[in-house]
């Protein structure tokens, strides 16, 4: 029996999830956009999905603007978006940003936008305060991690959307990681464009969507037919979209105990850690990290060989980011925090979610300190 602990990389497809997608996927053929009744029957699976994720976070389902994944989301919010204030050339992010986001960063530098991209804190955070005194009138934008998908480190978004709308500054958010295991309400805070992911919570890889409030117009940045209001061409992924539909209504009755749980589990597993594995240390701020992740510094040890030597024993969990992996490259959110390369290779991600329970976390208390303890004999540290 393998043990899934890289949550964050993805999630396994909920039972429930599979079925809709399989009963769309089986008997509704039509094209959302035909007028005939079998179009109608996709047209209706769109729209309740479209409504199901609406109301996880707390917008208008007009505003939710189907994409293929949170990628293509903040792509669609930093390039689509059309500048509120003409001359408005700048943009504020952070240095903790996920590559789907820095890449349209470096391609507005490109087109002569200037990006001012913020440090964090030791313990991962960015200060609403730099943001404050980083606004110029110039700045069309601010884009924030709502938690960073390596250290879990929530940010303090509802501060930082709040002194931006004072300014009238579009916030957008990539809330890709926190959706599903933390309250996201857009009718609460102020963050005008937000992205989320399927696969990270428990829904289908390739589908998520850009929540685009009220007033926050899109340039599409892929053209063709009408569909999801002229915002996005293109035949719609009626049974991934269907998917995401389900994962988010399940995320809202579960909500409370699904946090409960994982942080139970996350707790449990760092407790033990601490208690068993000499020179370990917990990376970010433990007050402000996502109820599922746990980023631990092993000192003297390669993060890679770690990682390989759990995957022999059957647990699954990431050094960085699932997108960088194979790059010896130390992480840049946690170097970002203070740790050294060194530290930051030596890290290891472990985020909990469905499926895991206290015996699997046990099996892995079990397993790591003589792993660790063989790891560091290796390198002689
Ligand atoms: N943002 C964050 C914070 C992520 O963790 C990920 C997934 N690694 C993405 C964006 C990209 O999402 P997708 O895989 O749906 O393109």
């Amino acid at each position: 029996m393998r043990i899934y602990l890289d949550h964050n990389a993805t999630t396994p497809l909920r039972p429930e999830v599979l079925s809709a997608m399989a009963r769309v996927l089986g008997s509704i053929h039509g094209n959302p956009s035909s007028v005939h009744a079998e179009g109608a029957a996709a047209r209706a699976e769109v729209e309740a999905a479209r409504e199901s994720v609406a109301a996880l976070v707390g917008a208008r389902p007009a505003e939710v603007v189907f994409t293929a994944g949170a990628t293509e989301a903040n792509h669609m919010a930093l390039l689509g978006l059309g500048p509120p204030r003409p001359g408005a050339r700048h943009v504020v992010s952070t240095v903790i940003e996920h590559p789907s986001v820095e890449a349209p960063l470096a391609r507005l530098e490109a087109r002569g936008f200037e990006v001012s991209r913020l440090p964090v804190d030791a313990g991962g955070r960015v200060d609403p305060e730099q943001v404050a005194a980083a606004l110029r009138p110039d700045t069309a934008l601010v884009s924030l991690i709502w938690a960073n998908n390596e250290t879990g480190i929530v940010q303090p978004v509802e501060a930082v959307a709040a002194l931006a709308r004072e300014r009238g500054v579009a916030v957008h958010s990539d809330a890709t990681q926190i959706v599903g295991k933390h309250p996201v309400r857009l009718d609460a805070v102020p963050v005008d464009l937000l992205s989320l992911s399927a696969h990270k919570l428990g829904g289908p890889k390739g589908s998520g969507c850009l929540v685009a409030r009220g007033g926050a117009t899109l340039v599409p940045l892929i053209g063709g037919g009408p569909q999801e209001r002229r915002r996005r061409g293109g035949t719609e992924n009626v049974a991934g979209i269907a998917g995401l539909g389900v994962a988010c209504a399940l995320a809202r009755a579960e909500l409370a105990p699904r946090r409960a749980r994982y942080a139970a589990l996350r707790d449990r597993l760092w407790e033990g850690l601490a208690a068993k594995v000499p020179r370990v240390r917990r990376n970010g701020a433990a007050e402000h990290a996502l109820c599922n992740t746990l980023s631990v510094a092993f000192e003297g040890v390669a993060g890679e060989v770690l990682l390989q030597a759990l995957d022999l024993e059957g647990v699954a969990v990431s050094a960085g980011a699932a997108c960088a992996s194979g790059s010896i490259e130390p992480s840049p959110a946690l170097t970002a925090m203070g740790l050294s390369p060194e530290q930051a290779r030596g890290s290891l991600r472990f985020s909990v979610g469905h499926g895991v329970d206290e015996a699997q976390i046990d099996r892995v208390l079990a397993l790591l300190p003589d792993l660790v303890a063989r790891v560091r004999e290796a390198a002689g540290a």
